[in-house]
């Protein structure tokens, strides 16, 4: 019979502090010396037995929360968690640190799962995790019989209506509070306005909990927005996008299932191992997508909204947004499933007058059209942002900042601001001659004096105004023009096949009342500079032979995954393998001593990496 699992290495000394403790334990099994920003707060708020609620972004760090005070308390912490696949990855990490958990779930045979509520009994698992169906079922049966730390509500928005997410099964964790009224209960989650928040707390009956509320702000992930980018243009620019994140993962959200289908087939052709994910897909591809993009094995996946909820890959490195997504809820959240480990991460947004209507479609048909409208509206106005769109983004989320960024496109170009009313006055024209029957596309071949046979069979090539815009591109024409509709120098109108129509302020700019001012349109492509989230993070990698080290250092942990059929980032994160790249530990002190290496890890692992890392340096 194995002894019940302890901690108390720490604990035989009384006189030590919690934080002490906490901070010994967070290195011997995470290899990590400092908590990040609100862990300890809740920690601390929890082991003096306290509810709270806990509201961090991505990537913040959220399971630390729970996961640390059931290492320091006694008996067992249980995790309610809504998605078998996020229990799984959860487990596999903690194991894989050397910290005794468990999942009881549907997969799992009865033999198994009742195999793991007797060592639950015995005290050898200090996290359980389950789901609420399951939780509600046995709740009579574990009452008794086993000491529970704490009790932790992953994605706790899914209680409440009003969040995005709604679950039934987790509206009866109401009860738990009354069954376990000494036991601290704390709930997470990365998306929840107020209403959600206060709504949370109401149905969990933790009346009074404290609520713990993070920055939103995600500094390792660069912003871009590319606007009036289309079809082969825009491909190509993905291509040289992709290109420069050899090898790494990304994700390229589309609209529509059938451009998930396209983008996958262009970029196979390119030879980039990339494949489409919908809702409509056979479940068995489905996951068979997600296992091989978790492996490595796929480098891009093309999706619908429905990819990237339950998964925990923290080496996801850029996000594309083909199209301009509904809302700045939905944007944020996509984007934020890059970067989890902290290390540079990218994300890019395409947007194209095709985008505002078939959003704007989509808006009249919801049923919502107001607030829907009016959501989409705020999506155009990021997109089209001459301040750090950082900015924008936080104060969309009520969250004060007031500095710029320096870590987006705008804060690195400052693009320049130049007087557009003669251009917008050749435009407006043309959308007044054509008796406001004509879309943007006409409007601009009209001012580019295109040959095009609607142009011409119209009578549109007689136009006072035809061919006045021919010095500049199409590609040009469509930024200002996106710029002219945002700024409401023209409506589009919707249901009418998107004919332009002026609007009071467009006339008033035709006819020299009024002025506007546009963000020039400047081609770049180029690489953010990552030494930039260097300063917020004090790491990054310095040089190209560090570089290099760092490709070799991920092939071996491709190999190494794939011997124990694990995900490659279970074993150590991009950011642990950038600091080994730079620290180049050769000794298995060195080693164990570094940064995100636990005691666990380094058993495991301190050979086949301080070896490769040996050889390295001597053949360089
Ligand atoms: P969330 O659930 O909020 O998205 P996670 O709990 O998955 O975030 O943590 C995100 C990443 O941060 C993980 O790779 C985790 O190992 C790492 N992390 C957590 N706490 C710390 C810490 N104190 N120091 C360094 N890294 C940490
Ligand atoms: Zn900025």
């Amino acid at each position: 019979m194995r002894k019940p699992f302890s901690t108390s290495l720490m604990m035989t000394q009384p006189a030590t502090t919690l934080e002490a403790r906490a901070l010994a334990l967070l290195k011997r099994f995470y290899g990590y010396d400092s908590f990040l920003p609100m862990q300890l707060d809740v920690i601390k708020h929890i082991m003096n037995g306290n509810d709270c609620l806990v509201l961090m972004p991505t990537g913040g760090g959220k399971s630390m929360c729970y996961q640390m005070p059931a290492l320091l308390g006694e008996g067992c912490a249980i995790v309610v968690s809504p998605l078998l696949a996020l229990m799984a990855d959860q487990v596999e990490a903690l194991v894989g640190n050397g910290i005794p958990a468990a999942a009881l779930n549907s997969d799992n045979s009865e033999a198994q799962n009742r195999d793991i509520v007797e060592q639950v009994y015995a005290g050898h698992i200090k996290l359980l995790y389950v789901s609420p169906e399951r939780l509600m079922t046995d709740l009579d049966v574990w009452l008794n019989r086993i000491k529970v730390s704490l009790i932790a509500i992953d994605e706790a928005h899914c209680i409440s209506q009003w969040g995005h997410d709604f679950r039934p099964e987790y509206a009866q964790l109401g009860v738990l509070k009354e069954r376990f009224p000494a036991v601290p209960i704390v709930a997470l989650t990365a998306t929840a306005d107020k209403i959600t928040r206060e709504d949370i707390v109401k149905q969990l009956h933790i009346d009074g909990a404290r609520q713990f509320i993070n920055s939103f702000d995600r500094p390792n992930i660069h912003l871009a927005v590319r606007s009036a980018v289309k079809g082969a243009d825009k491909l190509r620019e993905i291509a040289r996008f992709i290109a420069r994140h050899d090898g790494e993962s990304g994700i390229i959200y589309c609209l529509r299932r059938k451009d998930t289908e396209n983008m996958a087939r262009n970029l196979q052709r390119m030879g980039i191992t990339a494949k489409p994910f919908h809702a409509a897909l056979p479940v068995a591809e489905k996951k068979l997508t997600q296992r091989q993009f978790i492996n490595d094995e796929v480098q891009v996946v093309c999706a619908t909204i429905a990819f990237g909820m339950g998964i925990d890959k923290s080496n996801v490195r850029w996000i594309i947004h083909s199209n301009m997504p509904k809302s700045m809820e939905g944007y944020y959240q996509e984007v934020g499933r890059a970067g989890r480990d902290g290390a540079p991460a990218e994300a890019l947004m395409f947007y194209s007058f095709g985008d505002v209507s078939t959003l704007m479609s989509f808006a009249i048909d919801s049923g919502q059209r107001a607030v829907n409208e009016e959501k989409l509206r705020r999506m155009q106005q990021y997109a089209e942002s001459t301040v750090c769109r950082r900015r924008v983004l936080l104060s969309y989320f009520n969250e004060r900042y007031d500095k710029d960024c320096d870590y987006c496109d705008v804060c690195d170009n400052h693009p320049e601001q130049i007087d557009g009313t003669t251009l917008a006055q050749m435009a407006l024209s043309a959308i007044a001659r054509t008796g406001e029957k004509a879309g943007v596309t006409t409007i601009i071949n009209i001012l580019r004096a295109s040959r095009n046979a609607d142009i011409v069979s119209a009578g549109y090539d007689r136009l006072k105004t035809y061919g006045v815009g021919r010095a500049l591109s199409h590609a040009a024409w469509n930024h200002y023009m996106l710029q002219m509709l945002q700024q409401g120098a023209f409506e589009m109108a919707y249901d009418r096949g998107n004919v332009l129509l002026l609007t009071d302020y467009g006339r008033d700019l035709l006819q020299g009342r009024a002025t506007i001012s546009f963000t020039e349109f400047q081609y770049r492509d180029k690489a953010p500079d990552k030494s930039k989230v260097a300063k917020q993070r004090a790491f990054n990698l310095a040089n190209e032979r560090d570089e290099e080290l760092f490709k070799e250092l991920k092939a071996l942990r491709l190999e190494l995954a794939r011997q124990l059929g694990k995900p490659a980032y279970t074993i150590f994160s991009d950011k642990v393998l950038m600091v080994m790249a730079t620290e180049k530990p050769v000794t298995r002190p060195a080693f164990a001593t570094m940064y995100g290496v636990g005691e666990a890890k380094t058993q495991q692992f301190w050979h086949p990496f301080t070896q490769a890392i040996a050889r390295f340096l001597n053949e360089h």
